[in-house]
């Protein structure tokens, strides 16, 4: 099959064998979505197919696994850990496939469901071929969607005992067709801080403006002025957003409501930027407030560090990736703003993170991430599959 869809894709015989059962598994997967921190039936799902492997495995969180796969001399190689996410989304699924979610109102719309069954089919192959030095970790991580699952891990202790000396995880990328890859050193996911204000005037009725001070026409002038942090401040050849994505105030057409509270997001990739936007932002909001006479309270409120590779084991990935699909289709001038929690793991142990490609008009999977119609091409696994097995060998024969 992958053959005729992408001529000259190489993928190795045990991974062939290996796909219908990732495809079945991921199936599976699609039709019981749970969201972050309460995957229990996935867990217990991921716990019976490392059963059927003969692998013992842990609970590190509630809904964490942890699992170890032992080369035939560990204690001569490193430890490298194999992450996959496994959280869904409360998304009411929107899709005609026969692998549609069984509860209505939670959907595997980010393709973790893909994640946790291609590292499954990868531990097969561990497992099946073996290998000669080091350890691998499989980590089964919950709640990557906003729920800090990662940092959870971490506290709990996931990357100790033994400690894990390098990292690896992939997301399955609508964005991109299938049959890419995309690989870079560097910063390659953004780093987020939720922006909390709230404007504090003197509510009045609305015909009489003069009583009062008009937090809702702050709001505008503060939504305004604060798009001058990136265009004005930031260097143009540097990356960042900040983003108000929700304004709460007022109760009636004839009144200025007394308080107006404004959510959204600030998103960087290096910290030099970062720390320019967390100093302008305020500066900003309270210069506008001050002139307007209303108060304001800031609050920028950590979410997620940017997700940053490794050079050297970018570079690993990126060699494997060439072996598997080609150079022309290994793309490695691409990031994107959003977030990933991988993150937290490739800040303690060097890592990379890697794009699969998995769009084709073809089968309808067009859509984004998190949208209701969201689906991938599942020949893509095969490809992520590969690159995940072959990416963990040659972190195997680093240091330990
Ligand atoms: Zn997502
Ligand atoms: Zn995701």
């Amino acid at each position: 099959m992958l053959q005729d869809v992408l001529p000259g894709v190489n993928i190795s015989e045990p991974t062939r064998k290996g796909h219908p059962e990732v495809v079945a598994n991921r199936r599976f997967l699609h039709t019981i979505p749970e969201i972050g921190l309460q995957e229990f039936k996935t867990a217990e799902f991921i716990e019976s197919r490392l059963d059927a492997l003969g692998l013992a495995y842990e609970r590190c969180t509630p809904t964490g696994i942890l699992s170890m796969i032992d080369g035939r001399d560990p204690g001569a190689g490193p430890v490298v850990m194999l992450r996959a996410d496994i959280d869904a989304l409360p998304i009411l699924e929107a899709t005609s496939h026969e692998y549609v979610s069984t509860r209505p109102g939670f959907m595997h719309a980010c393709g973790h469901d893909t994640h946790t069954a291609m590292q499954i089919g990868v531990a097969r192959r561990l497992v099946n071929e073996g290998f000669d030095k080091g350890r691998v970790k499989l980590c089964f991580q919950p709640g990557e969607e906003g729920h800090h699952g990662a940092e959870k891990m971490i506290a709990a202790g996931a990357l100790e005992n033994p400690k894990v000396k390098y990292c690896y995880g992939q997301h399955i990328w609508a964005g991109s067709p299938t049959g890419q890859i995309l690989i870079q050193g560097g910063p390659v996911m953004a780093g987020v801080d939720r922006l909390e204000i709230s404007l504090t005037g003197k509510g009045t009725h609305a015909a009489q403006p003069q009583s009062g001070y008009d937090t809702v026409y702050a709001a505008a002038q503060v939504i305004t002025a604060l798009q001058t942090v990136i265009s004005r401040n930031i260097d143009p050849l540097e990356a960042g957003v900040v983003t108000v994505a929700m304004i709460n105030g007022g109760t009636a057409h004839n009144i200025i409501p007394e308080k107006v509270e404004l959510v959204g997001t600030i998103r960087w990739f290096d910290n030099e930027t970062h720390e320019i936007i967390k100093k302008r932002v305020p500066e900003v909001v309270t210069g506008i407030a001050n002139a307007l006479q209303v108060q304001a309270e800031v609050r920028i409120i950590h979410e997620h560090f940017p997700t940053v590779n490794d050079d050297m084991i970018a570079e690993i990935v990126r060699q494997e990736a060439v072996q598997i699909v080609g150079e022309a289709n290994v793309i490695t001038r691409q990031r994107t703003m959003g977030a990933e929690d991988f993150s937290d793991f490739a800040r303690e142990a060097p890592g990379a993170f890697a794009f699969v490609g998995a769009q084709n008009p073809s089968k309808d999977c067009v859509w984004p991430h998190h949208h209701p119609k969201f689906n991938v091409d599942e020949d893509a696994f095969a490809i992520g599959s590969e690159l995940m097995h072959r990416v963990c060998l040659r972190l195997l024969e680093l240091p330990a």
